[in-house]
């Protein structure tokens, strides 16, 4: 799944508005990202950030406008079509790790692989995986066993396991102290420049967002797009 050209890792938002009934959420959205690129989303409470996450990793469909992903509109496929899509295509960490209680921390990463086609080295790419976020001697725990920040490392391996063109991060150091968020997000920037996917974060911090090379800043359902200074 993983493409080389430019234009196979192309994320393009054209026109895009989103209601909820009489709630506009999204006004008239465009943009376009290429692979390799950061993108910071910030805006108050409310704004539309999560919205426009959901949109962008296939969750929630757009009212209006077009999503198009490596080419592809997920919108025009089938619902097992983009089920498959984007269990492929996107890498999800939300703010609560949202891992399985009853699972070790290795057998979190390997979900994600088991939806589709198995793949024979599905156990040693999460244990490579879990080693480069630091977790190496920490497989066999529980969730349950392990530090806020640690859990977010092992939701950020399980969110790259299937090696996404794009890594949608929703608040993913909200939780956590100032210390711990500082490591969680140069973790997410070494993976992302090893990866060079599209790493998209809403974050309410605007000293983190300053890390980012795009900065998009929602009020409104306006959307305003910056250049931040890039790490
Ligand atoms: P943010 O993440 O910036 O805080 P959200 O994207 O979660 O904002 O929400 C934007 C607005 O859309 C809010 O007013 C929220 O209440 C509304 N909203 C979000 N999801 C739904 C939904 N599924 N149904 C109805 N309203 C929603
Ligand atoms: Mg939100």
């Amino acid at each position: 799944m993983k493409e080389t050209t430019d234009k196979a890792h192309q994320l393009k938002i054209s026109n895009l508005s989103k209601d909820f009934g009489k709630i506009q959420v999204l006004q008239d959205v465009s943009f376009s990202f290429n692979a390799g690129t950061s993108v910071a989303i910030t805006g108050p409470s409310g704004s539309g950030k999560s919205t426009l996450l959901h949109i962008i990793g296939t969750l929630e469909e757009p009212s209006h406008g077009h999503v198009e992903i490596n080419g592809t509109d997920p919108f025009k496929l089938s619902e097992p079509e983009l089920a498959r899509y984007r269990n492929a295509v996107v890498g999800f960490v939300f703010q609560d790790h949202h891992l399985l209680p009853q699972y070790s921390v290795l057998e979190n990463v390997l979900i994600p692989t088991l939806a589709f086609k198995q793949q024979p080295d599905a156990t040693q790419l999460a244990q490579e995986l879990l080693k480069r976020v630091g977790l190496t001697d920490r497989m066999s725990h529980r969730p349950a066993e392990l530090s806020g920040g640690e859990r977010q490392r092992v939701a950020i391996a399980r969110a790259l396991i299937n090696k996404p063109s794009i890594l949608l991060c929703d608040e993913p150091t909200g939780n956590l102290d100032t210390t711990t968020a500082g490591t969680i997000a140069d973790l997410l920037f070494e993976l992302h420049r090893a990866e060079r996917n599209i790493l998209i974060v809403v974050t309410h911090n605007l000293e983190l967002a300053g890390r980012f090379e795009n900065q998009l800043k929602l009020a409104d359902g306006v959307c305003t797009l910056e250049k931040g200074n890039g790490r």
